[in-house]
């Protein structure tokens, strides 16, 4: 059984598929996980008991973030600590969700007033978790939307291919100039990529603008009551699937 999602499997759809929707459920599990880490490594920080991580080289943020987790994790609550036949898919998330998803607003003073603690490692995983308690979203800029759209356009090439369905990047640019067919196409590909990130793959904030295109209101804000769920992303793949072939 996963630790993350609870539950044993979670195939009962057999149609050829997209996605693993196994494997999807517990990428949105990990990334419930990983938020729910983070507010608590922000709200302990000041409690002086999280130790951060001796200046080395990490040269991975996975790396970074098993390192890290691995020495806070008699501090970490149970219930909050990764199961430990599954932390190295965790912490391969966990740092791409850091890196992905925020950025630093202000780094925090350091205790000796003013100097720079040297001694600790300042990769971009170890300087989130040192300023959790300071992080904001990043912003998504022209060039996160259309790097998104290429990923948007990559998965649904890869959805025909693998229905062995003919098109063209007309047909997909077409696909994705219709509102709804977008917005499909975006869960596609945040699906994708949820999955690509447990092996601590990311495309960075593309990923983001995904998110943003399938949870926030267009005017500005999460969707009210907005959850995500597989049901999202089963509708999506068939209303695509249906489309590609109509097309
Ligand atoms: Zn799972
Ligand atoms: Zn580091």
């Amino acid at each position: 059984m996963c630790g993350f999602c609870r539950s044993d499997s979670l195939t009962t759809w057999r149609v050829p598929a997209f996605f693993d929707y196994e494997k999807l459920a517990h990428a949105i599990a990990t990334r419930e996980w990983s938020y729910r880490l983070l507010l608590w490594i922000s709200r302990s920080l000041e409690s002086g008991l999280l130790q951060p991580s001796r200046a080395g080289r990490h040269y991975s943020g996975a790396e970074a973030a098993a390192l890290w987790i691995e020495s806070n994790l008699r501090f970490i609550p149970a219930e909050l600590r990764p199961p430990p036949d599954e932390l190295e898919e965790f912490t391969a998330f966990f740092s791409t969700y850091l890196t992905s998803s925020f950025d630093v607003v202000v780094e925090q003073p350091d205790p000796c007033g003013g100097i720079r603690v040297i001694g600790y490692c300042d990769c971009q995983v170890c300087r989130r978790i040192q300023n959790a308690s300071h992080l904001r979203a990043k912003r998504v800029y022209a060039r996160d939307k259309r790097r998104a759209a290429l990923l948007m356009a990559e998965c649904l090439t890869l959805m025909a291919m693998a229905h062995k369905i003919e098109t063209t990047d007309e047909r997909i640019e077409n696909l994705l100039s219709h509102p709804s067919t977008r917005q499909q196409a975006a869960f596609l590909a945040f699906g994708h990529w949820l999955v690509r990130r447990l092996s601590g793959d990311s495309d960075g904030p593309a990923v983001l603008a995904l998110w943003r295109m399938i949870a926030w209101d267009p005017r500005g804000g999460m969707r009210r009551g907005f959850v995500l769920g597989l049901g999202h992303f089963r509708s999506a793949e068939r209303a695509l699937l249906a489309s590609l072939r109509k097309e």
